[in-house]
């Protein structure tokens, strides 16, 4: 799949919307619509590399420390007790969209293991307008 037709690149451009998490000139973070958890978050570089191996080692830094930040305001606006990160690099893995992403996986206390489970439940809008609401409060 090219650049043109990826899914994340066209929520990058706007051409899809999405419930925007945080935004700034490196990094896009949304709301994943089929969410595992209350405030399950995806984080993309906002240039398009097809996973882990082919981001340039020197923009990792960057990413790593945007994931931080944004990982720390999911936990602080939602209250939650902890996180996942989960990251699919090939379809074997679990990797759908051929774009670089990191799932933000919010959890709370006696959620047990985390099972990434397909075919999930799409998330209602007035939830994902909720938790957006928390996170700019
Ligand atoms: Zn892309």
């Amino acid at each position: 799949m090219s650049e043109k037709d990826c899914i994340f690149c066209k929520i990058i451009d706007g051409q899809i919307p999405s419930y925007k998490v945080y935004e700034n000139d490196l990094v896009l973070a949304f709301l994943d619509i089929f969410p595992l958890s209350y405030g399950h978050t995806v984080i993309i570089p906002k240039k398009h590399y097809y996973n882990f191996l082919n981001m340039p080692e020197d923009d990792m830094g960057s990413f790593f420390k945007e994931l931080k930040k944004i990982s720390a305001l999911i936990k602080k606006k939602l209250k939650i007790d902890g996180f996942n990160l989960v990251q699919n690099n090939f379809p074997a893995a679990g990797q759908v969209i051929p774009h670089f992403h990191y799932h933000i996986i919010p959890r709370m206390k006696g959620d047990g293991p985390l099972r990434m489970i397909p075919g999930k439940v799409q998330a209602k809008e007035e939830d994902l307008r909720e938790i957006i609401q928390k996170i700019k409060e």
